[in-house]
């Protein structure tokens, strides 16, 4: 069976490099933010060109940080998309603030910037814009609309590290940007971590308190935190990794190119992206008759994964919103016919060869 993704192959590239930086960790005994973490914040946040990457335990508390820190609470409103992992969300709810669903683009997944400006209230405190499997999000439109109405803007790029839109580096360009390294991200740990980023001192501050328990200075605490840790195996593992970072985005890319051309054009896929506006986290497309095609590929023994399969504004968990179906339609079109390929950097050309065939295969048959 072909999986999805192979993170122990991915790793085994660099396993002596990684093996001896670990060893250097459990020597050094320095376990939670020591050396290595700061070498990885430094580190990011000049891949990122911010001026500040703050390490926490992942990137779920990255949003939840960012919205505490920008003194989001009970009452508040955040705009997002429904069309995106549940985390992007919960964080919002998790403040006590409420989540508002927009629409998304049919050709992106993304957020679309047009429906945003209808759900502004007096309320509105901030957009959290995702940039799903990795595909900028139209930030220019976003950050304007943003700037109009007095919004904070949060990039939830945990799915879109070395992403660059018109310049820029997604997770650079609004006020917080959020990044995970959870194993099957990116750029994965061998565990859970994550990252902030900000150019504003003042945010910077307050996150190093919040995710120490609201404390600066040792048994002192001057507000109500978290506990959010970068652990230093980790960290020294992510800094063995984002040395080979960019090539392992360009074998994503030369995959879902060879993926572009060799599909078979009745399928409903998004035309490729050469640049680094797409990092390819996911090869997502639509597929009408969705659950045949799955079980069509199983039995060629080719694994598929569906992300997502439930728009968020119709999870049990936010029936308080009283959402119905019809809502968000597109975001809804798209959970019922969205299906992702197998893509990661180790993936072997043949492998990719195969699945093109038996994918166009399905047409035929
Ligand atoms: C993975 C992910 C998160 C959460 O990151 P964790 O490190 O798993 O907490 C949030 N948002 C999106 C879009 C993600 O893909």
């Amino acid at each position: 069976m072909i999986p999805m993704l192979d993170t122990k192959s991915d790793l085994k590239l660099y396993e002596e490099e990684i093996v001896k930086e670990v060893l250097e960790v459990i020597r050094g005994g320095e376990y939670i933010f020591g050396p290595k973490s700061k070498q990885l914040e430094k580190e990011i946040s000049e891949y990122l060109g911010v001026k500040y990457a703050l390490g926490l335990a992942n990137g779920t508390d990255a949003l939840i940080l960012a919205l505490k820190a920008l003194g989001i609470k009970e009452g508040d409103e955040v705009i997002t998309t429904p069309f995106t992992f549940f985390a992007t969300a919960e964080s919002i709810a998790h403040v006590g603030a409420k989540p508002v669903f927009v629409d998304i683009e049919e050709e992106t997944f993304n957020m679309d910037p047009e429906e945003i400006s209808k759900k502004v209230t007096n309320k509105t405190k901030a957009i959290i814009v995702v940039h799903l499997f990795g595909l900028s999000a139209k930030m220019d439109e976003i950050m304007k609309i943003a700037k109009e109405n007095d919004l904070y803007v949060i990039e939830d790029a945990c799915q879109a590290l070395g992403t660059v839109y018109k310049g820029k580096k997604a997770g650079s360009i609004g006020d917080i940007g959020c990044f995970s390294f959870y194993p099957t991200k990116n750029l994965g740990a061998c565990g859970d971590a994550g990252m902030l980023t900000t150019n504003s001192e003042e945010i910077k501050d307050k996150v190093i308190q919040l995710r120490n328990h609201g404390s600066e200075e040792r048994y002192v605490h001057s507000s109500i935190g978290v506990n959010s840790r970068l652990d230093e195996i980790q960290a020294a593992i992510l800094l063995v990794k984002l040395k080979h970072f960019e090539d392992m985005l360009d074998k994503r890319n030369f995959i879902a190119k060879t993926y572009y051309k060799g599909l078979n054009n009745n399928f409903h896929l998004t035309e490729h992206v050469q640049s680094r506006e797409h990092t390819y986290h996911q090869y997502s497309f639509r597929v009408e008759k969705r659950e045949e095609f799955m079980d069509y590929l199983k039995g060629k023994g080719i694994s598929t994964m569906i992300y997502y399969p439930i728009p968020l504004h119709l999870q049990t968990a936010f029936n308080y919103l009283n959402h119905q179906k019809g809502d968000f339609p597109i975001a809804e079109k798209i959970s019922d016919e969205i299906i992702s390929l197998p893509i990661y950097p180790t993936l072997p050309f043949e492998l990719q060869q195969s699945i093109i065939q038996s994918v166009n295969g399905f047409l035929t048959k």
